[in-house]
C-alpha cells in the first residue's frame, strides 16, 4: 500500500470530502482518512435525511448567521462561498432547490445525493479513500514541521495535513473529538466546547404538566435576556413546547446564547421572553384585547382566536380570568395580559447536551490559524477545515456552507504548500 501522499486529510465528512476534493483538483496525490467503513455519515442524517446543504444569502448575511466566529471567514468566502457550493453541485449534475429563509436542498431530498456528489468529485480528482482507518496522532519532523499521520494501519507520511475531524456531537457518527486531542498535542488551544443549536430544557410547571406540549408557534420572537434584564439576541422563528422544554429553529438558535450565559453562572436558570405577536406594539395588542371583549361571553370565549387556545388558556389561567365576565375585566387586567402576551418569561436551565446537540461550539483557537490560507501558526504544513475549528452557525445550512467553504479553501492552500498551482 502506498503510504506517501502530497496531502492527507483526516475525517471524510463535507469538510474533508471537499478538502480532498480541492487539493486533489490543484494536481496532489491526496489520501483521505475515514475511521468509519463510509464516508460522510453525519452528512446522511442532516436536514433530516434531506441535508440543508447551504443557504441563498448574501456573504454579509452568511456571516451574521455563523454567532461562533464567522467573522474569521470572511477571508475564506472571499475565496469561496455558497455560490460556489450551488455552482459546485450543479457541474455534479445535482440540482439544488430554495425553500424558507434562504435553505438550499437537493432536489431529491436525499442527503444521499449530496454525498454521492462529494465522493463522486473525489474520486474524479483522483483522492485515495482509506476506510476504516483510525487516526490516532499527527506526526511532526525533527523541526516542528508536519509530516505525516499515524494511524491504526501503520504511520502515512505527507508534507501537509488537513484536519477535518468535525465536533463531539451526535458521536456515535465517528465525530468523537479526536481532532482536539491531535491539535492539542501539537501545542494549540481548544477553546471549551459545549452544545449549541440544541433544545432548550425549562422545569417550568406549564412544561412539567405538559399543559403547551406539541404546541407549534409560528413566527414567535424568542429572546435570550442577559445579566442586565435586556436581550442579548431575539429569534423570530417558528418555536415548539415539548414535554422537555423548547424546540424549533427559534429554541434552537437561542441555544448558544443559553450555554454561554450558563457557562458564566451555572446555577441561575436563563431568562427567555416570549413574545406571541411580534409585529403589534404591547398598546396595539391592548387595543385589540379591548375590541374583543365588547361582549357578553366569559373573557376565555371573548378572546377565542387572539392566540394559540392553549396558550391563551395558559395566560388567562396566569392572571386568573378565564371565567370572568369579558365587559368586567378591568383596565389593568387588560394591560397585564398585553405584557404577558409580548413578554412571557420562561426559565430554562440547560440545553440538550452534545450527544444530541446539532452543532459543537468551541474548537481549535482561531487565534492559532491563518484566516486565508487555515494553515496553523504554530505547526507548518498541519490545515484545519470545519467544525473542529472554533465556528458554530445557526441551523438553515449555515455549518455545512462552513464546512465545504473551509474544506476548498484549506485543500487548495494545502496543495500549494507542497508545490501543485
Ligand atoms: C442531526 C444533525 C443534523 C444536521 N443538519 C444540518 C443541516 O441540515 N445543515 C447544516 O449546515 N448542518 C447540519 N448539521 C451540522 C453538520 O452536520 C456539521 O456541522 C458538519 O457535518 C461538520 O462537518 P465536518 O466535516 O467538519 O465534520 P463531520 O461531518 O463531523 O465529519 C468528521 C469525520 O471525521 C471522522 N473522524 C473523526 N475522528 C477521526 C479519526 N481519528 N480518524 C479518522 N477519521 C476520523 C468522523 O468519523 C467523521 O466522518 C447537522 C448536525 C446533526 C448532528
Amino acid at each position: 500500500m502506498n503510504k506517501n501522499y502530497d496531502v492527507i486529510v483526516v475525517g471524510a465528512g463535507p469538510a474533508g470530502l471537499m478538502s480532498a476534493i480541492s487539493a486533489g483538483e490543484q494536481g496532489a496525490r491526496v489520501a483521505l482518512l475515514e475511521k468509519n467503513k463510509k464516508p460522510g455519515r453525519k452528512l446522511l442524517m442532516t436536514g433530516g435525511g434531506r441535508c440543508n446543504v447551504t443557504n441563498n444569502r448574501p456573504v454579509a448575511d452568511l456571516i451574521t448567521h455563523i454567532p461562533g466566529n464567522g467573522r474569521f471567514l470572511y477571508s475564506t468566502f472571499a475565496q469561496w462561498d455558497n455560490q460556489d457550493i450551488m455552482a459546485f453541485f450543479a457541474t455534479q449534475r445535482i440540482p439544488l432547490k430554495e425553500e424558507d429563509h434562504g435553505r438550499m436542498f437537493p432536489v431529491t431530498d436525499r442527503s444521499k445525493t449530496i454525498l454521492q456528489g462529494l465522493t463522486t468529485a473525489a474520486e474524479k480528482a483522483g483522492v485515495t479513500f482509506l476506510l476504516q482507518t483510525a487516526a490516532t496522532k499527527l506526526i511532526t519532523d525533527g523541526e516542528g514541521r508536519i509530516s505525516g499521520v499515524r494511524t491504526d494501519q501503520g504511520d502515512f507520511q505527507a508534507p501537509a495535513v488537513i484536519l477535518t475531524t468535525g465536533g463531539i456531537t451526535y458521536p456515535g457518527t465517528g465525530s468523537t473529538g479526536d481532532g482536539y486531542k491531535f491539535a492539542k498535542a501539537l501545542g494549540h488551544t481548544v477553546t471549551p466546547l459545549f452544545a449549541t443549536e440544541a433544545p432548550l430544557v425549562s422545569e417550568e410547571n406549564f412544561i412539567k404538566s405538559g399543559a403547551l406540549q406539541g404546541l407549534a408557534l409560528q413566527e414567535a420572537a424568542l429572546s435570550v435576556m442577559g445579566k442586565n434584564g435586556k436581550p442579548i439576541v431575539t429569534h423570530k422563528m417558528d418555536l415548539l413546547f415539548t414535554h422537555f422544554g423548547l424546540s424549533g429553529p427559534a429554541a434552537l438558535r437561542c441555544a448558544y446564547f443559553v450555554n454561554k450565559l450558563l457557562r458564566e453562572r451555572p446555577d441561575q436558570p436563563v431568562t427567555l421572553v416570549l413574545d406571541g405577536q411580534p409585529d403589534a406594539t404591547a398598546q396595539e395588542v391592548a387595543t385589540q384585547i379591548k375590541r374583543m371583549l365588547a361582549s357578553k361571553k366569559t373573557v376565555k370565549n371573548a378572546l377565542n382566536g387572539l392566540l394559540p387556545e392553549r396558550l391563551l388558556q395558559l395566560y388567562l389561567d396566569t392572571l386568573q380570568i378565564a371565567d370572568l365576565p369579558a365587559v368586567q375585566m378591568t383596565e389593568v387586567q387588560v394591560q397585564q395580559l398585553a405584557a404577558l402576551i409580548k413578554q412571557f418569561p420562561i426559565r430554562v436551565t440547560r440545553t440538550i447536551g452534545l450527544e444530541k446537540a446539532f452543532v459543537t461550539a468551541g474548537g481549535v483557537n482561531l487565534k492559532e490559524v491563518s484566516p486565508k490560507t487555515l494553515e496553523s501558526k504554530l505547526c507548518p504544513g498541519l490545515f484545519f477545515a470545519g467544525e473542529v475549528l472554533d465556528i458554530n452557525g445557526y441551523t438553515g445550512g449555515f455549518n455545512i456552507t462552513s464546512a465545504l467553504c473551509t474544506g476548498h479553501v484549506a485543500g487548495q492552500h494545502a496543495a500549494q504548500t507542497v508545490g501543485y498551482w
